[in-house]
């Protein structure tokens, strides 16, 4: 039986990367867009599990009907695993990604290559109205180029090069981020529990 799904978030290139990913999972799902009436969520935990569970328990409870939602950064080692859960805000509210990602480069500026180590993680998170929420998370591994590249994906990917790749995911197509992906792993850990809802007729 198709599931139908809200997604938690207003962020578009957010809304692409998941219908993508949930769509490859070949389960029955309808994606429903974030009403506008849906209030807005101050993301004030302290993890990216706390967030993605608040943004989804707020979406089911404002819908009625079972929301998807994440909350994912980036997590640089010689920053003490900053900018984490403010990687949307880094240089401050209003700025874009390409001031964001300017002062991480510009804070490890004087840190050197050996230590630029780094990870993308992404909690996912799935709240059903009158049942219990999940949250699971996914982790990539990588580090910093000192110099953006690629024109792809969003936010810091221009100076993310995953493990075992010479491409920025900025330079991968859409699919091959995915498949190696914080989010795609994440996302893709929700399926069974998706795939149960859909048995039990949601
Ligand atoms: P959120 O909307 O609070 O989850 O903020 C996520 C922020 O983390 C984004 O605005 C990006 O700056 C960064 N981020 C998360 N996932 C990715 C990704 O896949 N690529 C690049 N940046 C990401």
């Amino acid at each position: 039986m198709t599931v139908r799904l809200v997604l938690a978030t207003r962020n578009p290139h957010k809304v692409q990367e998941l219908e993508q990913i949930l769509q490859a999972t070949g389960l029955d799902v309808s994606l429903e867009p974030m009403p506008g009436s849906a209030p807005d969520v101050v993301e004030d935990g302290l993890t990216f599990s706390q967030n993605a569970a608040k943004k989804a328990r707020s979406a089911a409870a404002a819908t009625g009907l079972p929301a998807v939602a994440d909350d994912s950064g980036l997590c640089v080692d010689a920053l003490n695993g900053m900018p984490g859960v403010l990687s949307a805000r880094w240089a401050g509210s209003g700025k874009d990604d390409l001031a964001n990602l300017r002062l991480v480069l510009d804070q490890v500026s004087d840190v050197p290559d050996s230590h630029l180590g780094a990870q993308f993680v992404c909690a996912a998170a799935l709240s059903v109205p009158g049942g219990p929420d999940t949250v699971v998370e996914g982790q990539v591994r990588g580090r910093l180029v000192r110099e953006p590249r690629g024109e792809g994906g969003f936010g810091y990917d221009p100076i993310f090069l995953p493990d075992g790749s010479d491409r920025t995911t900025a330079e991968m197509a859409a699919e091959e981020k995915h498949a190696i992906s914080h989010r795609g792993l994440a996302f893709r850990a929700l399926v069974p529990v998706l795939r149960d809802l859909s048995a039990q007729g949601a």
